[in-house]
């Protein structure tokens, strides 16, 4: 962890959805254990991708684009109306849309555009860090390319910190600085996007990455496939929540609860038998599902490399 002051400390979180039956006298008869004790920071200037669960967030339909961008500052207080009114049109250049496009409706705009739009309202409030929900899942590849340059020069130019979910390992690789995995609302691993590629520690996230074929037609290593659906985070496994489909669980692992632990550089994970585990093989057998990935990053990479244009006209 950096010796300054991360921009958000979250300290063993919890978040626990009720779950009610009844249509007249509705009953609780449950939770939903969503997150439970997860404890991480983010730095300055920082990308700390989450690969969990997503959330959903939409631009209001019935409002332009301009009260959307100026809702923020109303509700933080910021600015006269006539000074919102520059901003809006200062943050619409910012992510490479016109001024004058403030008077149209999200609708009206492509899917790329309008995670643009996210972003500029994201960015109406001067924030130090931004949580980015899933914010290229919907967009093709090029889009994804361009969204991903626009995030990471927003970050070098206003000194941002980014949390970033998302379930695309690819994308994530190219964002981030450290990877979180979550599994159930555990936190199972966190590393240094280097370290978690090159040398994951925890079964879950061995098999996540050895769903990623290798670019590379020579290399043909075993994929790690998982038994079983998702347990429901409802009635969440005892132990270890991920040992009843690890192949790797043992019985202590049915019963004692693997602690986040220290596994070197910052490196850490949960999961009693990490240092015994057989080494990982995080690359996919060669095949149709590999010849379509290798595409999709040739695409991703190229339009990456790509100039972002300033401006992109609306479909
Ligand atoms: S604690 Fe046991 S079940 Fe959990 S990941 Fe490690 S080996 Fe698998």
């Amino acid at each position: 962890m950096s010796e300054i002051a991360p921009v958000l400390q979250v300290d063993r979180l919890v978040k626990h959805f009720p779950v009610s039956r009844g249509l007249i006298r509705r009953k609780v008869i449950g939770m939903v254990r969503a997150v439970e004790g997860v404890s991480f920071e983010i730095a300055r200037g920082e990308t700390l991708a989450l690969v969990g669960e997503s959330g959903c967030a939409s631009l209001n339909p019935r409002m332009t684009v301009g009260e959307i961008l100026a809702e923020p500052m109303a509700v933080h207080d910021l600015h006269t109306e006539a000074e919102r009114e520059t901003r809006v049109g200062e943050l619409l250049d910012v992510v490479g849309l016109l001024p004058e496009q403030a008077r149209r409706y999200p609708h009206q705009f492509s899917g790329g555009q309008r995670q643009r739009i996210g972003i500029a309202r994201a960015l109406a409030v001067n924030p130090d860090l931004i949580v980015c929900d899933e914010p290229v899942s919907a967009l093709d590849v090029s889009i994804q390319a361009q969204i991903v340059n626009l995030l990471q020069n927003l970050q070098r130019r206003f000194g941002l910190s980014y949390l970033f979910i998302a379930h695309d390992l690819a994308v994530v690789k190219h964002i981030s600085d450290r990877v979180a995995v979550m599994y159930l609302g555990k936190l199972v691993e966190i590393a240094s996007k280097r370290d978690l590629y090159e040398r994951p520690l925890h079964p879950y996230t061995q098999a996540l990455l050895s769903a990623i074929p290798r670019p590379d037609p020579r290399v043909r290593r075993k994929r790690m496939l998982l038994a079983g659906d998702v347990p429901s985070p409802f009635a969440p496994p005892s132990g270890c929540r991920f040992h009843t489909r690890c192949p790797f669980a043992q019985a202590r692992c049915r019963e004692d609860e693997p602690l986040l632990r220290e596994a070197g550089d910052g490196h850490r994970v949960a999961c009693h038998f990490y240092e015994t585990l057989p080494a990982p093989s995080i690359a996919a057998a060669a095949g149709p599902a590999a010849g379509k990935f290798v595409e999709r990053l040739a695409a991703f990479e190229a339009a990456k490399q790509a100039r972002t244009p300033t401006v992109i006209p609306t479909s």
